[in-house]
C-alpha cells in the first residue's frame, strides 16, 4: 500500500512520520510527475488553505487530484485539508475540490482560542488527542455525510464515503488511531 501526501505547503512531514511509524510507504506530491505513480490514498495536510489551493492550480495538480477523489480514492483532509475538500466555506468565497458535502467555517475559533488541545471521541476510532491550530469547524453537513467527531457541540470530524475531514491535527500527536482508521479505508480501496 502506498499513500500520497500533498507536500506543497504545511504540515506534511508530520504525516510522513506518522505513516512510517505505522510501517506504511508514502511519498510527497510536489509536482505533476509525482502523480504518474499509483497510490491507494491521499492526505491533504494542515497549513494555509489559500496557499495550498493556489499552488494546486499553479502546479497543475488540481484537476487530476479532484478526479481521483471523485472516482473514490480515499482521502484524509486535516485542518486546511478539510477546507480544501469542503463544498462550501461560510466565510470565504473560495472553493477548492468541493467534493465533501459540508459547509466549513475557516478560523472558526477566533483569535482568543486560536490553538487548543482536547481529548475527544472519534466514531470508529475511540478517544484520541486533538490539537487545534487556527482550526475550522463544520457548520452543516449534506445528505449521507456522517459526523464522526464533535467538540463542545461543534462538528470537528466528518466522513463521506471515501473522504474523511477533521478540523484538528492528528499528525502532531503520538496517537496513530485516526491514521489507522484512514489506512483501513485505503486497504479496502486497494483490494477493489
Ligand atoms: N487557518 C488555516 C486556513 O484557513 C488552517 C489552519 C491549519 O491548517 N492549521 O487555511
Amino acid at each position: 500500500m502506498k499513500i500520497a501526501i500533498l507536500s506543497v505547503q504545511g504540515a506534511f512531514i508530520e504525516h510522513e512520520k506518522m505513516l512510517s511509524r505505522l510501517g506504511v510507504q508514502s511519498f510527497e506530491i510536489r509536482n505533476k510527475r509525482d502523480l504518474e505513480q499509483e497510490f491507494d490514498g491521499l492526505i491533504l495536510p494542515g497549513g494555509e488553505s489559500t496557499v495550498m489551493g493556489k499552488l494546486l492550480k499553479e502546479l497543475d495538480l488540481f484537476d487530476t487530484l479532484k478526479r481521483k477523489i471523485e472516482e473514490g480514492l480515499p482521502v484524509l483532509g486535516t485542518c486546511a485539508g478539510l477546507i480544501l475538500l469542503a463544498e462550501r466555506l461560510s466565510n470565504d468565497e473560495n472553493i477548492y475540490f468541493g467534493t465533501l458535502p459540508v459547509t466549513v467555517r475557516r478560523n472558526a475559533y477566533g483569535k482568543q482560542l486560536s490553538s487548543f488541545y482536547v481529548e475527544a471521541e472519534v466514531a470508529g476510532v475511540g478517544k484520541i488527542p486533538m490539537n487545534f491550530i487556527r482550526a475550522p469547524y463544520v457548520e452543516s453537513i449534506g445528505a449521507d455525510t456522517e459526523v464522526i467527531a464533535k467538540v463542545d457541540g461543534n462538528i470537528v470530524g466528518v466522513k463521506y464515503h471515501n473522504q474523511i475531514g477533521v478540523s484538528f491535527h492528528p499528525e502532531v500527536t503520538e496517537c496513530t488511531g485516526l491514521h489507522e482508521y484512514f489506512l483501513n479505508l485505503c486497504q479496502s480501496y486497494s483490494l477493489t
